[in-house]
């Protein structure tokens, strides 16, 4: 009886509160078929390739899956202001609330031309240079709140905006987003909840990855995703160099991505460095690719209300393409896994091979009778016949009935 009152009482506090938005409580929908990447870091957002491929569309509530004093009055997600120390404040009327958008992430990225980072760019003011991101939302942390671009509105330095920040170094502003500007509790909350570390203290994850950026830049703490200690000495003045992006297990989530490295424990306007820039603890200032969209143009390194391209169609197993379709692989280039997707409107004897340049059949990774439907086969490069194939370029050629196509692509090491 009394046990049976309990429960009536927690379903009652839930109609009338509310559930608090959590990490648990969150609803997360990562497709199948986008970059192992999101499908192992990612919590609270929605994730979909793109039709041609070229885009991962994330979705995003606004809501932040934690506590905070941003969250008003009365939310389950409330709680009350506390100073974090001195100079430390409450920015008044400041509220996270839920709005709906989505940012489109290249799968590929494409550097950007001449790139020189100068004095200009990690200056803390936006538009000096042709290579900074925006004022305003520039891509996702791992648990879906937005990410900022690294200034303050001009002409505050983001060191005095800092003093706005919650818990998780997060903060509203002007009926914007919610959103970090920096390193949180609140991504390495999801590395956590998902059993791939320990800790949650800023700078002592067993892995820090932070977030994206929608040009492609990864945002990581001072861990590499394999657990070891960046090559310090390899780092731009953005805190970020190039390398392959391998997991303490050994897969590769990205091939040559430019990713930064947010090590300082200090907020600071010095350069204890010495190398002739002010250090930033704060997403990079300079946009490393090409933003998508729209080339030189920043307007889409933004949140969005709708994605650059529509998704792919979640197809199962029950639905039949009107027409046989071959996709172009991802990720493209590859190291050393990739792959290729292909529609069948009809049953059929199905031969889908890779070639090389010569004409040479390298791997056949279909050849039989495949039903009608959305396929996806993997290549893993590096095990056909024991051996390693080398790097360069392959075809994949599909042959199913009269329906025959051939595409591109490249294998980096
Ligand atoms: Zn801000
Ligand atoms: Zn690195």
């Amino acid at each position: 009886m009394k046990k049976h009152i309990i429960i009536i009482g927690s379903i009652l506090l839930n109609v009338l509160f509310g559930q608090a938005y959590t990490l648990e409580s969150c609803e997360t929908n990562i497709s199948g078929n986008t970059p192992e990447f999101f499908q192992k870091y990612f919590q609270c957002v929605d994730a979909s390739l793109s039709e041609s491929g070229n885009y991962i569309n994330l979705y995003f509530n606004g809501l932040a899956p934690y506590e905070s004093w941003y969250y008003p009055n009365g939310d389950p997600n409330h709680i009350d202001w506390y100073s974090q120390g001195q100079g430390s404040f409450l920015i008044p009327n400041a509220y996270i609330t839920e709005v709906n958008y989505v940012v489109s992430i290249p799968v590929n990225p494409e550097a950007r031309p001449n790139l020189s980072i100068d004095g200009d760019a990690v200056d803390g003011e936006v538009g000096t240079s042709n290579f900074e991101y925006p004022m305003g939302s520039v891509g996702s942390a791992l648990n879906g709140v937005n990410m900022f671009n690294p200034c303050a509105s001009p002409p505050d330095v983001i060191e005095d905006e800092a003093a706005s920040f919650d818990l998780y170094n997060g903060h509203p502003a002007g009926g914007e987003l919610y959103h970090y500007h920096t390193t949180s509790p609140g991504p390495l909350e999801v590395l956590q909840h998902k059993g791939l570390i320990q800790t949650t203290t800023v700078g002592s994850g067993e892995i820090e990855v932070y977030g994206i950026m929608c040009d492609g830049v990864v945002v990581l703490g001072c861990t590499e995703l394999d657990g070891s200690t960046p090559n310090s000495s390899d780092w731009d003045a953005q805190n970020g160099h190039v390398h392959d992006m391998v997991d303490e297990e050994g897969t590769t989530m990205f091939t040559n991505r430019y990713h930064t490295h947010i090590c300082y424990d200090d907020i600071t306007e010095d350069d204890t460095d010495g190398n002739g820039f002010q250090e930033h603890e704060f997403t990079p200032e300079i946009s490393y690719y090409k933003t998508p969209g729209m080339g030189q143009s920043f307007e889409r390194c933004n949140s969005m209300t709708s994605p650059i391209e529509n998704d792919m169609l979640a197809l199962d197993d029950e639905f039949i393409p009107i027409e046989f379709s071959l996709y172009q692989n991802y990720p493209n280039p590859f190291n050393p896994t990739t792959n290729i997707d292909f529609d069948l409107s009809q049953n059929g004897q199905v031969e889908l091979a890779i070639f090389d340049l010569m004409g040479k059949r390298i791997r056949t990774l279909v050849y039989g009778y495949e039903k009608a439907g959305y396929k996806s086969i993997t290549w893993d490069a590096t095990n056909d016949f024991g051996q390693s194939v080398s790097a360069g370029m392959y075809f994949y050629r599909i042959s199913a009935g009269d329906f025959h196509s051939v595409k591109k692509m490249v294998l980096l090491k």
